[in-house]
């Protein structure tokens, strides 16, 4: 007799449980106690007032309110604003405000995501300049305005290269190709050697989950090396409670490499085992093919989680807090993009 859902949820088959739906009163997720945090990942206190402005030196300066960054650029002529996120509310002109009195003519989208470019509402009726590479543009109009309260559509865009300059000030705009998202931007402020490349580096953590929410993890990882070309003494990461320097880069590399590395190792360890892994679920689902897809992820991801954790608990923060997710985004792109499909490869 087969069981319904909702009698194995409810324990009548027990092995069933891990797949049934939390609930507030029965999960432990809010309550688990993750590894202490590393010494990196503490970052700057932020006053009462919800935000902290860190100057730069050269007229910039950055915004940080303990989960996100945005910064900003004074020049003689009028002030660059990189990002608002959302979660700043008016801090992001509040900060300015409290610096200057010279109005903002420029705002710069780092990518299309909401959760750094929301803010841009708040200048949507002011005269100024907004500007975004061109597939940046296309996801505002195509989707994030499709959402709620519309940003602003960028009107001035680029494909690969663009210097912009505002009075006293030069910022460098390029693309690289995808990385985090489409459109995503690196922003380089040559004066201040400040870099900006948002959801890439997180200082002092590991990437939240799914490696920061992104979307071509070949790109994305790549990206690291093209951080490292750059000259800065400042790397803005849009994330955590402090901006990042070169060491915070490596570091974060090394993770990325050893991640990628320990999930190729993992999938040909399951080429000779394939049967074992997938073999009890497909016994208990007949024809259920993502039953046993399932299976061989989770199995993937627990070959993985192990060394990983080993490695970096108490190195970087939150490693054992998103190190499945973390695995497990990686897996899918040494799986497909990388091509290391282990027992799905090609047939001889
Ligand atoms: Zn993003
Ligand atoms: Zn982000």
């Amino acid at each position: 007799m087969r069981l319904s859902l909702l009698s194995a949820c409810f324990g009548l088959v027990s092995s069933a449980l891990a797949h049934c739906p939390r609930s507030a009163a029965t999960s432990n997720y809010n309550t688990t106690q993750w590894a202490p945090l590393p010494e990196t990942a503490h970052g700057m206190t932020i006053p009462a007032t919800g935000y902290l402005t860190q100057h730069l030196g050269g007229g910039a300066y950055a915004i940080l309110n303990g989960e996100y960054q945005s910064w900003f650029l004074v020049s003689d002529e009028g002030v660059i604003v990189m990002d608002c996120p959302p979660l700043f509310g008016r801090n992001c002109m509040y900060a300015i405000g409290n610096v200057t009195d010279i109005p903002v003519t420029h705002f710069v989208y780092s990518h299309a995501h909401a959760d750094h470019a929301h803010g841009a509402v708040y200048w949507a009726d002011a005269d100024v300049t907004f500007i975004a590479h061109e597939l940046s543009k296309e996801r505002i109009i195509d989707v994030l305005n499709h959402g709620s309260t519309p940003v602003p559509v960028p009107t001035v865009t680029f494909e690969h290269h663009m210097t912009l300059e505002v009075g006293n000030q030069t910022v460098e705009l390029s693309y690289k190709g995808d990385n985090h998202a489409v459109g995503n931007i690196f922003i380089y402020a040559p004066q201040q050697k400040i870099l900006a490349l948002i959801d890439v580096v997180f200082p002092g953590w590991v990437p939240f989950g799914e490696l920061g929410a992104s979307e071509y993890i070949p790109g994305w990882t790549k990206a690291h090396d093209q951080i490292l070309e750059y000259d800065f003494d400042w790397y803005i990461g849009g994330h955590v409670s402090r901006l990042g320097r070169r060491e915070d880069v490596e570091i974060q590399k090394e993770y990325v490499m050893d991640l990628k590395q320990i999930t190729i190792e993992a999938v040909a360890a399951s080429t000779p085992l394939i049967a074992q892994i997938t073999g009890p679920a497909a016994a208990a689902n007949p024809e259920n093919a993502w039953a046993m897809t399932s299976a061989y992820g989770e199995w993937l991801t627990d070959y993985c989680e192990g060394p990983m954790n080993k490695k970096w608990v108490g190195r970087l923060g939150g490693a054992d807090v998103y190190a499945r997710l973390n695995c497990y985004k990686m897996i899918e792109a040494v799986r497909l993009d990388w091509g290391y499909l282990g027992p799905a490869g090609l047939r001889s």
